[in-house]
């Protein structure tokens, strides 16, 4: 895992999701799992997350809500789409509603199969998250320091 400068805040959206893959987002954070210890912080504030974490897919009633999330979180941000319905659409793929997975919303960097997602897959690619994102902040940084 890559060293980390800054805890991520992460904030987690349920989509349409049937609430499987939340309970197991849930179950990370508990002691058993405990995603903490990666350095993460749950928050619900999206205008101070950095990682958009989405279970479920988009439909019409959801996606200006995705879109809008997505849009108030500051730059750099990652995201990551935990099991198959927030991934393609999953099993609700063909209801008459459903759009897709989230990245017919959003921009998604990493996809998390499972039907439902198991915790030790939804922490893998949390820490990609991570890794992501101390990546990005320091492009960010560089970039702001030649600009300075
Ligand atoms: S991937 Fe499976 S468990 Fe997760 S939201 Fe979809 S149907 Fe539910």
């Amino acid at each position: 895992m890559a060293n980390i400068t800054r805890s991520p805040w992460l904030l987690h959206y349920d989509g349409s999701s049937c609430n499987g893959c939340d309970i197991e987002v849930l179950a990370c954070l508990t002691p058993v799992y405990d995603a903490e210890r990666f350095g993460i912080v749950n928050t619900g504030d999206p205008m101070q997350a950095d990682i958009f974490l989405i279970t479920g897919g988009v439909n019409e009633q959801n996606i200006p809500v995705v879109k809008q999330l997505y849009e108030q979180m500051p730059e750099p941000k990652v995201v990551v789409a935990v099991g198959v319905c927030a991934c393609t659409g999953g099993v609700f793929k063909d209801c008459y509603n459903i759009i897709g997975g989230a990245d017919q919303a959003i921009p998604v960097d990493i996809y998390v199969p499972g039907c439902a997602a198991r915790p030790q897959a939804i922490i893998d690619g949390i820490v990609k998250a991570i890794g992501l994102f101390q990546e990005r902040l320091e492009n960010s940084e560089k970039e702001s320091d030649k600009v300075g």
